[in-house]
């Protein structure tokens, strides 16, 4: 899913786990970043998730230490089984995988330009960012659009 307006990406971006033993290589990363407010994933992360798109060229190195957890029909959210690094958000219909912004250490320029599930938000948190907001049922529509 993109919301944003221009396509600013960078190539071969290199990542990996809090322990090191999963390494993660996308071949093309948007530096458009995303929040996501909704239940899951303040249930799974402790908060807000904050990706990036980084489509569907994704290697990951280490996979007897890459679990997944099916956590909808339409989803599901890879992590180390070692140190319990979130290492993806993939959409089982596309394969695309958004991944946690804090994996990646060599990243430039990125800008936070939008936030989802908006309206699941808790009161006691708001970012100061600019940024798109979307309802859920508006990421919806543009996940069936696309
Ligand atoms: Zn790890
Ligand atoms: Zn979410």
């Amino acid at each position: 899913m993109s919301v944003s307006s221009s396509q600013s990406s960078q190539q071969n971006i290199h990542g990996q786990c809090l322990c090191g033993k999963v390494k993660i290589k996308a071949a093309e990363v948007t530096l458009h970043a995303g929040a996501c407010h909704c239940h899951y994933c303040r249930k799974w992360s402790g908060g807000p998730l904050f990706t990036l798109d980084a489509g569907t060229v994704v290697k990951l190195d280490g996979s007897c230490f890459v679990s997944s957890f099916n956590s909808s029909d339409w989803a599901e959210r890879g992590f180390c089984n070692n140190c319990g690094t979130h290492l993806f958000y993939r959409l089982k219909q596309t394969g695309q995988y958004f991944v946690p912004v804090g994996l990646f250490d060599q990243l430039k320029d990125v800008v936070l330009d939008h936030q989802i599930f908006i309206e699941q938000k808790p009161d006691w948190y708001s970012l100061a960012n600019q940024t798109t907001e979307l309802t859920g049922s508006e990421v919806f529509a543009l996940f069936a659009a696309e």
